[in-house]
């Protein structure tokens, strides 16, 4: 997901229970609808953490603050996924870290 931050990719495709490692050109009209509304929840729920604006998250890697606490996925490898309880999985995607659950988010 180009152009958006780590952290709001890993939690978008999360949240849209889309494997992160699923090529672009395979995603279905469907999957790509649930993956924008994802995007603006995961958006949403970062400016209710902290931010009053996007401006506050888009850009930098260090602003994430109170939101980075209470991601759903994000730098939680190995800890129990929020949804099902299974372990969170961290993989490495054109050299950035990105988090997943297995289950939730099936091939
Ligand atoms: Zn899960």
């Amino acid at each position: 997901m180009v152009g958006v931050g780590n952290i709001y990719a890993s939690e978008s495709l999360f949240r849209a229970r889309i494997d992160p490692r699923t090529p672009a050109r395979r995603l279905t009209p469907e999957r790509c609808a649930r993956l924008a509304r994802a995007v603006k929840a995961t958006l949403r729920a970062a400016i209710r953490a902290g931010g009053s604006s996007l401006r506050d998250f888009v850009g930098s890697d260090g602003v994430y603050g109170c939101f980075q606490q209470r991601t759903l996925v994000y730098d939680r490898a190995g800890k129990a996924c929020r949804r099902c309880g299974g372990a969170v999985r961290r993989i490495v995607l054109g050299q950035r870290s990105t988090y997943y659950c297995p289950a939730c988010q099936p091939r």
